[in-house]
This record gives structure tokens, sequence and C-alpha cells, in this order.
């Protein structure tokens, strides 16, 4: 294949910002609930919740909604409304930018409202998953907030990007430009278009992410893992991490949105049963995302941040946790799938 020059990033971030986001996509905001952490954002507590917000119509889909509720035992509300909501929708959010936080030791949240970044302090610099749609965000939200938690961020060593979405690769470039990062990617990421933008050209010292590479520094470990399906090359994360000198296993599936197309959520069931498997070879307690939608972050962080001596960390989920997140990510895509195959046979009847 030839080499396609991208679209300046930006023109990818106006096109990005030009994309009207429909009040589907956005959840139907609670006003009432509008101050808590979530601003308002919808919230799926149980499978009675789920039988009366959730729109499928295929007698397998609500089943299989119905299980993904049972399995996330109102552990991940947000995440259950984002992801076994039908039609799709509802990572696009205006609540207020979570404060930056040490999560666990050396581990911290930086991000925004809607996609979480983390920050990995070791000894010789910082490793950064995700960089954030362009150089004002990276300016704005990383560094400013890298720099209330006392991390400098031409510390920073390795970004790696966990798919070609410009939300998540946009301001990487500016980061690079103050630290001299190295910017890793799968190599199917860093080579393909995807709806939502296009990498730029490895620069120096760039480098191609492939499953199963274990990307160190300063003597911690960040092992990815390829689970296409949201993207052609999405990688999704494992890492040990500790909290006040405890031990735990961090998980981070790095692609969160539904597919289109019924390949792509074929891929994307293969993708996490790659990801379980290792998740369970490694013992995860703990799920991380980079999306808030993904860990129901901003209620967590807004719990972290009041957390008591002696209180458990809300990220930390056991491993029973971790298992019930993946029964219930399979859960809602096989709840979406079915709902595609009914509606292939049972066409809506004419208005
Ligand atoms: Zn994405």
């Amino acid at each position: 294949m030839g080499s396609i020059s991208p679209l300046p990033l930006a023109a990818q971030e106006r096109a990005l910002s030009d994309r009207v986001i429909p009040p589907s996509r956005q959840g139907k905001v609670d006003s009432s609930k509008a101050d808590t952490p979530n601003g308002g954002r919808p919230e799926i507590h149980t499978v009675e919740d789920m039988a009366q917000s959730a729109l499928y119509t295929a007698p397998g889909a609500k089943a299989y909604a119905a299980l993904a509720a049972q399995a996330s035992n109102g552990m991940w509300p947000v995440t259950l409304a984002y992801r076994c909501k039908y039609p799709r929708g509802g990572t696009s959010i205006k609540a207020p930018v979570p404060q930056p936080m040490e999560v666990f030791d050396g581990v911290y949240s930086i991000g925004d409202d809607a996609n979480n970044i983390w920050a990995i302090d070791t000894d010789e610099g910082i490793i950064l998953l995700d960089a954030l749609t362009n150089e004002e965000d990276a300016r704005n939200i990383i560094v400013r907030h890298m720099e209330q938690v006392g991390l400098d961020p031409r510390r920073i060593r390795i970004i790696i990007v966990s798919h070609n979405h410009l939300d998540h690769f946009g301001g990487a470039p500016y980061l690079k430009s103050i630290s001299g990062a190295r910017i890793g990617a799968s190599t199917a990421d860093w080579d393909g278009d995807s709806i939502y933008g296009r990498m730029p050209p490895r620069g120096e010292g760039d480098f191609d992410i492939s499953d199963g590479e274990q990307i160190t520094l300063g003597g911690r470990t960040v092992t990815a893992y390829l689970t296409p399906g949201h993207t052609a090359g999405t990688l999704s994360f494992v890492f040990p991490v500790s909290d006040k000198g405890t031990p735990h296993v961090a998980a981070l599936f790095g692609g969160q949105g539904k597919p289109r197309k019924m390949e792509d959520y074929v891929q994307f069931l293969e993708g996490l049963q790659h990801f379980s498997e290792e998740t369970d070879r490694m013992q995860a307690d703990v799920i991380l995302s980079n999306h808030t939608v993904g860990d129901d972050g901003l209620t967590r962080i807004a719990q972290l941040a009041e957390r008591k001596a002696g209180e458990p960390n809300p990220y930390v989920v056991g491993r029973e946790g971790v298992i019930r997140y993946d029964a219930l990510f399979r859960a809602c895509l096989s709840a979406d799938i079915d709902q595609m195959v009914w509606d292939q046979t049972h066409p809506a009847p004419a208005k």
C-alpha cells in the first residue's frame, strides 16, 4: 500500500469538532443529577433499570442486556449505560473536568471529563497512556494536570497510543515536541485510516507495538495486547500497580466504543477473549479505562478524593470485579449482535 499523507492534525481536529453530536450520543442528562461527578450522565444500576432504559427490541438482545446488568452488579452504572444502550451513544458529556489525582503509587489520572489519560511515573521518566485531541488539550489538560500533581511534562519518555482516533493521539506530537518522548502504537493503527483521523507519520524514535509486547521504563512494565474491533489495531494494557504499597494488577481495555459492522463486533469479541485470558493469567484485580465512561471514572475519582485512611481504593474491584466487567462487556456486545441479526429479519413496521 502506498503512503497516504494524513490530513494535517488541525484539519482533523476541525473535522472532529464540526461533528454534530446528536442528543442520542450525549445520552439523556438527568438535570436533577447534573451536579454529580457524572454531570447527570445516564446510569444503569439494576436489571430493572436496564429493561426500562435500553432500547433493545430483540428478545435475545434483551436477555443479553439483562445478563450484562447482572454481571455489573451496580459496579459500573455509567459503563453499563454506555455499552449496553441501543442505539449507541453517551460518551459525550459536559461534566466538570475531574481533578488530577495519584490513583495508585506513581500512577496518575490526568485527563478530562470524557477521556482519561494515565501517567505512570518511574525513576527514568514518565509513560503516558494516550494524549487527548490536540495541542490545546495537551497544554491545558495534560500539562497543567501534570504540573498540579508535581510531574514534569518534560520527563515524558514514552507515549503509548491505544488507537488511532484523534481524541487519543492528537496531543502526542506536541507532547513529543516538549519532551522528546517516543510515541508507540500498533502497526495497523500507525498505518491505517480510522473514522476519526489518521496518525501523523512516525517521527524519530517512534515505534510499533506488537501483541504481548512489554514496554519497560525505569523498572515499570506495561504489557500491550492487540484487541482490534474498535479500530483495526486497538491496544489494551495490563500493568502492575500498588496502592500505598499493596500490589495489584491493572487491566485497561483500549477501545471503548461499539463498532458498526458485524465483522468488527465479532473481532471485538475475539479481542475481549484474548484480553480476558491475559488478565486471568496476570490475575488482574483493577479496571481502568481511557474513557471515563469505561470505568465510571468520574465517580471513582470523586470517591478517591474523599477517601480516608484505611478505606478501599475504588478502582480495586478484585478478581470478581474484573471477571464481572469482562462478562458485562461481552454481554453488551452480544446484545448488539443479536439486535443486528433481529433487525435484518424483523424490519420495523412502517409508520
Ligand atoms: Zn476511539
